[in-house]
């Protein structure tokens, strides 16, 4: 059970972290690498903050 809550936690930051990336214009940018994140990632994590090779 806490760790349900936790990863849904989680979860909410990183989208409260992509709103305020998108208002901030580098929504869909990594966090890491800076390169675009693949639109198909987006599409399956819409908060993901990193793309496909940095998260691996
Ligand atoms: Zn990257």
């Amino acid at each position: 059970m806490a760790a349900l809550l936790e990863s849904a936690r989680r979860r909410l930051a990183d989208v409260d972290a992509a709103l305020e990336r998108r208002a901030a214009g580098g929504y869909g940018v990594c966090e890491t690498c800076g390169r675009p994140i693949a639109p198909e990632r987006l599409a399956a994590r819409p908060a993901a903050r990193t793309c496909i090779d940095c998260a691996t």
